[in-house]
């Protein structure tokens, strides 16, 4: 069966590259579509089908709204594989669509390959720590990409005159609506709902140290968390950092300690952790005997090198 794949540009400007997209997975024997609610979308490349969504009541940053034109684009074009991005209004419509349609979803997938027996994708899983291979079928798979596609420089396919298509959506009857919006506090901090935390302790010898942890956590996608000393009596962190009998409990899939001599009352706030992975110059510090891989070493010869590394296979993904 040739491949059918529409993609969905919730983001203007990336038409080319979702098309691009679309066009790389159908093949040049298959039809490829994208679906957007810009009037006059940018040059959406190898295409066949172009859906517009042109309600003027069609809000773009609504998942619900975005659903109704999924569902409606899937049903005209009917397509083998529905792919987005990954922000929260594209996964939130993806699933909303697919739970509609009876189809499956697939999130933050990467190496996205249509097979005979369906769409296989790759997840990062274990905190990032290890890559699954996922495989979806049916009549239709609805995939969210774990990164917005690039356009790439090699030119993909062949150019095709896209047919321009005005979608008719039904949009939902109830009211939502976003009431205010403001900028939040940098000290609003979510340690206890947080899948990763870098925590660190008195083993950081100043202030200006702590950019180390902040660029380790950055790459990891984590908070920055720490014992009571440094936020209690050097005050580097403010107490929403605080880990502990006495600070916040955790329950981060990822805790790693660093330069924390593991006392009791910092174990009891994070010994609900999944995995622990502790740093110390100690390898008698009580910490290890929590972590389920100890490093033992200098966090100053540590951190920059883990940063660097786990930067580096980032961005080679
Ligand atoms: C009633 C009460 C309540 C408390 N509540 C809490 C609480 O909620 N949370 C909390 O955290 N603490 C709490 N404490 C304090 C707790 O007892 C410990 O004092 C505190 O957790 C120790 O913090 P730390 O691990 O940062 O420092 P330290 O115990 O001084 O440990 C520092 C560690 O860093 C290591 N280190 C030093 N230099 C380096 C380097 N260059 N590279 C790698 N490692 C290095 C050292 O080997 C050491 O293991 C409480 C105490 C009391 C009495």
């Amino acid at each position: 069966m040739t491949p059918r794949v529409l993609c969905v540009c919730v983001r203007a400007g990336l038409e080319a590259a979702y098309g691009a997209q679309a066009r790389r997975l159908a093949g040049d024997a298959g039809q490829a579509a994208i679906l957007s609610a810009e009037t006059e979308p940018s040059d959406p490349g190898p295409v066949d089908r172009v859906y517009q969504v042109m309600d003027p009541s069609f809000d773009r940053g609504r998942g619900d709204h975005w659903a109704a034109a999924i569902s409606a684009a899937t049903r005209s074009f009917d397509p083998s594989l529905v792919l987005t991005g990954p922000t929260k209004v594209e996964v939130e419509a993806l699933a909303r669509a697919a739970s509609t349609l009876g189809a499956p979803v697939v999130t933050r997938g990467r190496a996205v390959r249509i097979t005979e027996s369906g769409v296989q994708a790759e997840r990062d899983l274990l905190s990032g720590n290890a890559v699954g291979t996922e495989s979806a079928s049916g009549p239709v798979v609805f995939l969210a990409l774990a990164e917005e596609p690039s356009v790439g420089t090699e030119a993909v396919g062949s150019q095709t005159a896209a047919e321009r298509i005005s979608l008719p959506v039904e949009l939902p009857a109830y009211a939502y609506r976003r009431v205010s919006l403001r900028p939040k506090p940098p000290q609003e901090l979510d340690l206890e709902g947080a899948e990763r935390i870098v925590s660190v302790g008195r083993g950081l010898q100043r202030k200006e140290d702590l950019a180390l942890v902040e660029q380790l956590a950055t790459v990891l996608g984590a908070a920055v968390g720490c014992t009571r000393p440094i936020a209690a009596e050097s005050g580097w962190l403010s107490d929403e950092h605080w880990v502990g009998l006495t600070g916040h409990r955790v329950r981060p899939f990822l805790y790693l300690a660093v330069g924390i001599s593991g006392a009791a009352q910092h174990l009891v706030g994070m010994r609900d952790s999944k995995l622990v992975v502790a740093i110390n110059k100690d390898p008698n510090a009580p910490i290890f005997q929590q972590a389920d891989f100890q490093v033992v070493g200098d966090l100053y010869a540590i951190l920059p090198e883990l940063t660097r590394q786990l930067a580096a296979a980032r961005a080679s993904r």
